[in-house]
C-alpha cells in the first residue's frame, strides 16, 4: 500500500466543498488513472446541499465524484490495460463473493465499494481528483476517436439502461417518465433505444421539458397542467410502464393512478424517506412496483452505446468547469432552471 498526494474535491461532514490536497492510497495491483473529466451527479448535489443522498449520510470527509473518464497512467502487469489508453471508470466494485454477487445482482452487494458514496462506513472516496487508483477491471477502454464529453455520461446512462431492463420488454409500450433531469432524459433515450412506442415526460421546469423532447420523448408535459394530465387515469390508467425519476412525492403517488392495470412502475428517483402512498390502488390494479439501483453489466453497454452514438447525451451537457471550481459547479448543477449535466475537467 502506497500513499500519493493529489488534489481532490473533498466534501466535509458539514457538507462544505473544497479543492484541496488529499492522501490517496494506492496498491500496485491497481490501475492508476489520470482523471480528465467527471460529471456531477444528482447524488453529488444531494451531498453538497444536504450532507446526504437518500439513505447515505456523510459521517466523515469524502472525495466526491463517480462519473469519470481518464487515461491509464499505470497499468498492472497482466491487466490488459496499456499506459495512455483512454478509459471510462466503472465506479462500482462489488465483493464478487456474496450470494447477491453470485446471483448476478452485484449492484445490491452489501460489501459494495462504490466510489464517492457514503452508503457504507468508512465511506469510499470518489474520483474528482487528479488521479484515482481502481481495480483494472473497473477501467473500460473506449475508442480514442469518441467524444470524451459523451463517454463521461457512461455511469448515468448505465443507471438508465438498468432501469429500462428492470421494466422488462418495452417494445410497443406506452411509457411515462416523471422527472426530466439528466437521469429522466437518459431513461427516455434508453427506453426509445429499447423499442418503446410512445414516451411522455413530465417536469415542472420548461427547460427540462424541452430537453426531454430533444432526448426522444414524444410529449413533455407540466404535471400541474390538469387539462393535459386529466385523461391519464382514465380506464384505470393509460401507461404500460411508468418510470419515476423525480423523487417528488406527488409524482411517486401519481404513478399508481396513471399506470394501467397489470402495468409496471420503476422507481429511480431517490425521493424522501417516507411518503403517503396509494397502496389500495396498487393492489386492486395488480401493479408491479420495482426499485432500480445503479447497474451491473450495463456500464460497458453504456460505453458502447455512447461510443457508437446510439445515444447522444450532449444536449444534456450544460457546462464544463475546471475541477478547482467544484463548489460553484455544484451550485450550478443544482439549479435545474439553468443546468442539466455539468462536467468538471482537468
Ligand atoms: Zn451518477
Ligand atoms: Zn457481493
Amino acid at each position: 500500500m502506497q500513499q500519493k498526494r493529489v488534489n481532490a474535491v473533498v466534501i466535509s461532514q458539514a457538507h462544505e466543498v473544497s479543492y484541496q490536497p488529499h492522501d490517496m492510497t494506492w496498491e500496485e495491483t491497481q490501475a492508476l488513472v489520470k482523471v480528465e473529466r467527471g460529471g456531477i451527479c444528482g447524488s453529488d448535489i444531494h451531498y453538497f446541499l444536504h450532507g446526504r443522498a437518500g439513505m447515505s449520510i456523510l459521517k466523515a470527509p469524502m472525495v466526491l465524484g463517480h462519473e469519470l473518464i481518464g487515461r491509464v497512467e499505470y497499468a498492472p502487469a497482466g491487466s490488459g490495460l496499456a499506459a495512455g489508453q483512454p478509459v471510462a471508470v466503472n465506479p462500482s466494485f462489488p465483493c464478487r463473493r456474496c450470494s447477491l454477487c453470485h446471483e448476478g445482482k452485484a449492484n445490491l452487494c452489501r460489501a459494495m465499494r462504490f466510489m464517492g458514496s457514503a452508503q457504507f462506513f468508512p465511506h469510499v472516496n470518489g474520483g474528482f481528483a487528479e488521479y484515482v487508483a481502481v481495480q483494472p477491471e473497473q477501467c473500460i477502454p473506449y475508442d480514442p476517436q469518441a467524444d470524451p464529453r459523451a463517454i463521461a455520461f457512461a455511469e448515468p446512462l448505465a443507471v438508465c439502461i438498468h432501469a429500462v431492463r428492470q421494466a422488462g420488454d418495452l417494445v410497443g409500450k406506452k411509457v411515462l417518465v416523471t422527472g426530466a433531469g439528466p437521469i429522466g432524459c437518459l431513461v427516455i433515450a434508453a427506453a426509445r433505444a429499447a423499442g418503446a412506442a410512445h414516451i411522455t415526460a413530465t417536469d415542472l421546469s420548461e427547460r427540462c421539458r424541452s430537453l426531454a423532447l430533444e432526448m426522444g420523448a414524444d410529449a413533455a408535459v407540466d404535471p400541474r397542467d390538469e387539462a393535459l394530465t386529466a385523461g391519464w387515469a382514465s380506464d384505470g390508467g393509460v401507461y404500460d410502464v411508468s418510470m419515476e425519476a423525480s423523487g417528488a412525492p406527488a409524482a411517486i403517488a401519481s404513478m399508481v393512478a396513471y399506470t394501467r392495470p397489470g402495468g409496471t412502475i420503476i422507481q429511480l428517483g431517490m425521493g424522501v424517506p417516507e411518503i403517503a402512498y396509494p397502496v389500495g390502488s396498487l393492489l386492486v390494479k395488480e401493479l408491479v412496483l420495482k426499485g432500480s439501483f445503479r447497474f451491473n453489466g450495463e456500464f460497458e453497454t453504456a460505453v458502447r452505446w455512447l461510443e457508437s452514438k446510439r445515444i447522444d447525451p450532449l444536449p444534456l451537457l450544460s457546462a464544463e468547469m475546471p475541477m478547482r471550481e467544484a463548489a460553484p459547479a455544484l451550485a450550478l448543477a443544482a439549479d435545474k432552471g439553468r443546468a442539466a449535466k455539468v462536467q468538471l475537467t482537468f
